[in-house]
């Protein structure tokens, strides 16, 4: 069976306690959120950090302390920051980044979101880029639009990434690209067009995550990515209990393709991430 890296997005900046109480908010509830989903399967943790009230956050020290907990209770598993998200300062968005995670979001353009436009100009691409280079920070590149291929492509040629980024497509927010099956069939195309050396996992959002998932395994797909950030449900009238849950949905789904999750080192080696 192949391997394949399980990333679970643990918390988000949009899901509340009143909308699923298994949602992650305290640093301590996000490592432990973690560690089951860790035991469940996942190899890469994707973070959003908030404050007491819920609300989104860019605080170092609330990353860094789930960092550390996370490196405590899951060996190996890769930490990916957000650098995105809603509510968030633009320029604190690459605050943490100093912290060393092995990964971080980064997304290459901007896109309407459900009640929002998602800026990203090109001025904060660069500096969130060139952090990351600075910090030994893996990118993992956001695609909410065709573009955003192109906005990664240019910064390959530039030196500021390099050739073999990993790339995450995002189906089924509100007002950006739909989930549709034959528009990641066009995003593919276009990735292996730019960049054929790329690694590639797909997001899907609300009742879409489990049909990108399928989609993107059938695709062949280095990784795909659950959670309560993208997901809040396991069926339209029922909440999930945990990440663990999602996870291990996740894992039951690669097993009908012939896959399995991707032990954490294996992970590491997938996506070019130092080994721990
Ligand atoms: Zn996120």
């Amino acid at each position: 069976m192949r391997p394949v890296v399980l990333a679970v997005a643990i918390t988000g900046s949009v899901p509340r306690k009143a909308d699923n109480p298994a949602v992650p908010i305290t640093v301590a509830e996000q490592v432990e959120s973690t560690h089951e989903a860790f035991e469940a399967g996942a190899s890469l943790v994707h973070i959003h950090v908030r404050n007491p009230d819920e609300t989104p956050s860019s605080d170092p020290e609330l990353f860094k302390g789930v960092m550390e907990g996370v490196r405590r209770h899951c060996p190996g598993i890769i930490v990916q920051f957000s650098t995105g998200g809603r509510g968030r300062d633009p320029s604190a968005r690459g605050s943490a980044l100093y912290l060393r995670p092995e990964m971080a979001s980064l997304s290459t353009g901007s896109v309407n979101f459900p009640t929002i436009i998602y800026e990203n100009p090109p001025s904060l691409i660069d500096e969130l880029a060139t952090s990351m280079k600075q910090h030994g920070v893996r990118p993992e590149i956001e695609i909410f639009d065709l573009s955003m291929i192109h906005g990664a492509r240019l910064l390959v040629d530039r030196g500021i990434i390099d050739h073999r980024p990993h790339v995450q497509f995002v189906l089924g927010v509100k007002n950006a690209l739909p989930a549709q099956e034959h528009l990641l069939d066009i995003l593919l195309a276009e990735l292996r067009r730019q960049l054929p050396e790329a690694t590639w996992t797909a997001a899907g959002i609300g009742r879409y995550q489990s049909e990108v998932m399928e989609w993107a395994l059938r695709r062949g797909a280095d990784g795909v990515r659950t959670g309560l950030e993208d997901n809040i449900r396991v069926t339209r009238s029922q909440l999930a209990k945990s990440n663990a849950e999602l996870v291990s949905l996740a894992t039951e789904k690669l097993t009908c393709h012939d896959a399995r999750p991707a032990r954490a080192e294996e992970a590491r080696r997938m996506l070019s991430v130092a080994p721990c």
